[in-house]
């Protein structure tokens, strides 16, 4: 039977989110017509391909900037947001076990993989803070493999290029080997690829949603085939704006009065990379320091084993630099100067003004030279050669700037929603792809309330994310968290490195 050319649900963008959007709504009733647009010609080759991100399972494990020092020295640290995004990396941790159960993503091995995950600091003021960072954390069921050592001598256990050629100085770092390694590139294309093959729904790339109206029954959008450069009109009950970048201009098109005065701040990214095998080889971790004084929650440096298409190699970065595009690959120079309306325009100059530290520290980011950066490289591998590296462009992040915000820049994700639930948009970066499943079921439940209703719907969510209707820090949802756990990383074959 041919797909329905007006589809119940018409999904925007072919990454990660649109990819868990998607899979899970159509297991949830699979009788939903459900289409996917793609721009590019390939599936999830911006923010989400295994080059453009830092392929962190994202669960507070070892990310400094989830749990910032307190204000009082000697004070406890806060691990509130730890624990919050451990707990919503979990429900995709479930989904994707699902998901590999029931074959909508059925080669793990290719998507998902286990490496520790170590924070590493110096000095004595962030060792305090690491120490009691550790105590904080390791008092709570999720966290409580986490190791703490200021012995050099361990820490090169773990992971020798941190220590070898390092002269003597003041050193701590943590390890929890449950961590993980992850291609949102991959998975998405696994996820889509079981979505395009259900009855009456389609997944298609080369196809660009360029405008979006309300009727009075649908939403009316314009699609343009991006090698023919023929526009015809499409149309659906719901739709998900998960462009990416893209997703502030077709919110603007939207007309939706959430997207007034809406602006965006695009940053991109970069890493240096490392594919010589001697090298390789004798790093086994993901390893996160400190986050630079000035750039505010952009988050710390990294130097991390990553596995991507087939082989190792080591990223260190990101490295943030000025860009006016929203896309990597099918963005332009326009794109933020198009974005600009009357009512947006102080919003980012608010940003701006408000923000001067941040601002300065990313013009010192772009135009730093090699030398600067294997300098911040030699702090987490001393004896790093430049032969071994060169530098690759990352994806971009755009951050959505609401006059709300009053200039503060949070770099959070937030899903926005049409009042009557028919469109939903999820704007921001971080923590980005780790979280799609728990984005995917937010969106869910505020604009499919009625499928949840059902007790048919409630055991079909229940079978895909078993805590998605529980308090994620609660005792009930954390007491049975070790056996599930060790149930997961069984289906996605993850045994602690
Ligand atoms: C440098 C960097 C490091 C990161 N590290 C991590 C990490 O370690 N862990 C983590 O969890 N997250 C990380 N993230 C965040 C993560 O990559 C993103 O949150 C996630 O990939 C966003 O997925 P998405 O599906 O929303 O967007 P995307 O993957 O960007 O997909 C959007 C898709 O929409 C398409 N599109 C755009 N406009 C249109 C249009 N008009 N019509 C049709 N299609 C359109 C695009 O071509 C694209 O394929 C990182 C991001 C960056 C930039």
């Amino acid at each position: 039977m041919p797909a329905p050319s007006a589809p119940d649900v018409l999904l925007i963008g072919g990454g990660i989110m649109s990819a868990h959007l998607g899979t899970m709504l159509k297991r949830l009733d699979p009788r939903l017509a459900i289409h996917v647009y793609e721009a590019a010609d390939e599936l999830a080759r911006e923010s989400s391909d295994g080059w453009n991100n830092a392929g962190t399972g994202h669960a507070g494990l070892c990310e400094l900037n989830y749990t910032p020092p307190p204000a009082t020295p000697g004070a406890p640290v806060d691990v509130t947001k730890a624990i919050e995004i451990f707990a919503r990396f979990e429900q995709s941790r479930q989904f994707w076990s699902y998901a590999v159960t029931h074959g909508l993503a059925p080669r793990p091995a290719d998507f998902i993989r286990a490496v520790p995950h170590l924070s590493f600091v110096r000095g004595a003021a962030q060792i305090a803070f690491l120490r009691a960072r550790h105590a904080a954390l390791s008092a709570h069921p999720f966290f409580r493999t986490m190791e703490f050592t200021a012995d050099p001598a361990v820490i090169r256990q773990w992971t020798p290029l941190l220590i070898d050629g390092r002269a003597d100085e003041p050193l701590a770092a943590t390890k929890i080997d449950a961590g993980t390694d992850v291609n949102f590139g991959e998975l998405s294309r696994q996820l889509l690829t079981w979505l395009g093959a259900q009855e009456n729904c389609r997944v298609v790339t080369g196809q660009r949603v360029t405008h979006l109206r309300r009727t009075a029954a649908d939403w009316e959008l314009s699609v343009r085939d991006t090698a023919t450069g023929e526009s015809r009109p499409a149309r659906a009950r719901f739709v998900f704006i998960g462009a990416g970048g893209g997703t502030l201009p077709l919110l603007q098109s939207s007309g939706l009065p959430v997207a007034h005065g809406l602006a965006a701040f695009p940053i991109a990214g970069q890493w240096l990379v490392c594919e010589n095998p001697a090298v390789v080889a004798r790093h086994f971790a993901k390893v996160y320091g400190p986050p630079p004084p000035d750039s505010g929650a952009l988050g710390g440096p990294h130097l991390d084993v990553r596995h991507l298409h087939g082989q190792r190699v080591l990223l260190f970065g990101p490295f943030a630099t000025w860009t006016t595009q929203f896309l990597h690959r099918t963005g332009r120079l326009t794109d933020l100067p198009a974005s600009l309306r009357p009512a947006n325009l102080a919003t980012l100059l608010r940003t701006g003004l408000h923000n001067r530290v941040l601002v300065r520290f990313l013009v010192q980011q772009a135009l730093q030279s090699m030398d600067t950066r294997l300098r911040a490289l030699r702090v987490f591998y001393p004896e790093a050669d430049s032969a071994d590296w060169r530098l690759v462009d990352a994806g971009i992040r755009v951050q959505a700037l609401k006059k709300s915000d009053a200039g503060r820049l949070s770099f959070g994700t937030e899903v926005v929603t049409a009042p009557d639930g028919s469109l939903a948009a999820l704007l921001g970066a971080s923590p980005g792809a780790s979280v799609a499943a728990s984005i995917a079921l937010q969106i869910i439940q505020t604009c499919f309330p009625e499928n949840l209703r059902t007790t048919a719907g409630h055991a079909r969510l229940k079978a895909m994310i078993p805590t998605f209707d529980l308090d994620l820090a609660s005792p009930a949802a954390t007491a049975d968290h070790a056996r599930r756990s060790a149930q997961i990383d069984a289906v996605l074959h993850l045994s602690p490195a």
